[in-house]
């Protein structure tokens, strides 16, 4: 295993950091944001300083950075996005509202486009003039997508949606989303569906979003009722939908993948805490419990660290990871769980307080411990990383699959 960069890596490096700190301000060396999980506010205030970051990165080729040449990206390597993100992380920007564009939508597109879908969204895209959304899951659709029931019904060069989609992240402020819509309801669940490009303004269209227990509320639930679009809306083929949808679900994981900060400096951040909060008259970090809870964790986020770096040691080398992702996904959301639960508990009363004034480092326990639930659901729950490690690393017998080959409409729900 080989954790450090190639050299045409570590060129790529220093290309980015020199560009990013002409453009950017660094983080304040004890910003706990350092650590890239918790994501800013999405809020409309945000939305010109995000656009404005955006087109100066178009303008310097600093998006879209494994994107062909020829539809405007730099034809560079997963490292080397993976690389710029590692960079980016370092510095204070404002929110991505782009990242569903640029990582999920342009590809698909690419792959499944007509060349007018091509030449009219992809350069939007990166120069920032449509915010996407993502529309997939639905109330009875999440981990198993392939089951959605939001109905596409043609009429004449038209098709008319009815339905709902929920968990739409950024839904009420997008311009265009990626719909995945059920045609066909006498086939096999994957064979009925078919993917629109379906702009958000379009009557019968209504985002509403769910308020969410950190405060925000970023996500929506989205409704259509009677919405009509037009077919040169269509992406792939009609019952195409499945394969469309697996192009999307492959460049988000490739987009999530690699560019978060190293897990164990949540570790580092415990200690700190532990210096400054109490148990019987003495600082926490005396306490021999606290302490080697505080080094297991160190040890074991440490590990998730260097998985991490091995993963992507496979992808510098040429090769495709395998389902060992699933192993740091599902056991670093376990950990920091567990990390902020004792981050709270360290705080004594204080701990129970959200935005309380004496919190501890502006209440990024609370917010951590809050926001990890999320983290452990989306791009697949707990469970289904433990489904992909049996089957897939530990060779278990595979699930149950008792609606293979049966029409969609038979399936009992
Ligand atoms: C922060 C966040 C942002 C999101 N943004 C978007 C978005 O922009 N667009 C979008 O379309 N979706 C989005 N999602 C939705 C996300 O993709 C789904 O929440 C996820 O796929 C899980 O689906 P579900 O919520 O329907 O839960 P379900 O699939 O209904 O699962 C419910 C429970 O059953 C368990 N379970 C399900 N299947 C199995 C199985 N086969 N074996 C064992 N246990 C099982 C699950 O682990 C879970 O505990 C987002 C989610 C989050 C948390």
């Amino acid at each position: 295993m080989d954790f450090n960069d190639s050299p045409q890596e570590a060129e790529f490096r220093l290309k980015a950091k020199a560009w990013l700190s002409e453009n950017a301000d660094l983080k304040k060396e004890d910003s706990l944001a350092s650590f890239n999980l918790i994501t800013s506010e999405e809020t409309p205030e945000n939305f010109d300083s995000a656009h404005a970051w955006q087109q100066k990165r178009a303008a310097d080729g600093w998006i879209g950075i494994t994107w062909p040449k020829e539809f405007g990206g730099q034809s560079g390597s997963v490292m080397e996005d993976i690389i710029f993100r590692q960079e980016l992380a370092n510095y204070e920007t404002p929110p991505d509202l782009f990242f569903l564009g640029v990582g999920l939508a342009g590809p698909t597109i690419m792959t499944h486009g007509t060349e007018q879908q091509k030449k009219h969204y992809l350069p939007r895209i990166l120069n920032g003039s449509d915010i996407w959304c993502q529309l997939f899951s639905e109330p009875g659709a999440g981990s198993d997508l392939a089951g959605l029931r939001t109905k596409a019904v043609k009429d004449g060069d038209d098709w008319i949606i009815n339905g709902q989609k929920v968990w739409t992240s950024g839904g009420h402020y997008s311009d265009l989303g990626m719909l995945v819509t059920r045609t066909d309801f006498d086939v096999p669940k994957h064979k009925g569906l078919t993917y629109f490009i379906l702009d958000m303004k379009t009557p019968g269209v209504e985002a509403r979003p769910i308020k969410q227990i950190t405060g925000g509320a970023n996500f929506n639930e989205v409704f259509f009722t009677d919405v009509r679009i037009s077919d040169s809306q269509r992406l792939g083929s009609v019952g195409g939908g499945w394969g469309v949808a697996l192009t999307t679900l492959m460049n988000e994981r490739l987009s999530l993948s690699g560019g978060f900060g190293d897990p164990s400096l949540i570790a580092l951040e415990l200690q700190k805490l532990a210096k400054v909060v109490y148990i019987n008259g003495k600082p926490a970090s005396e306490d021999s419990v606290v302490r080697q809870k505080i080094a297991g964790y160190y040890s074991r986020l440490k590990a998730m660290d260097l998985s991490v770096k091995r993963t992507l040691s496979v992808l510098s080398g040429g090769g495709i990871p395998g389902a060992e992702s699933s192993i740091v996904k599902l056991e670093t959301g376990l950990l920091l769980q567990e990390v902020a639960a004792f981050a709270m508990e360290l705080q004594n009363g204080q701990g129970i307080e959200y935005w309380g004034q004496s919190q501890h480092n502006n209440g990024f326990w609370q917010e951590l411990y809050f926001l990890i639930p999320a983290m452990r659901i989306g791009g697949g729950t707990d469970e289904i990383q433990r489904n992909i490690i049996g089957e897939r690393v530990l060779g278990l017998p595979p699930e149950q699959r008792v609606d293979k080959g049966i029409a969609y409409k038979d399936i009992p729900n």
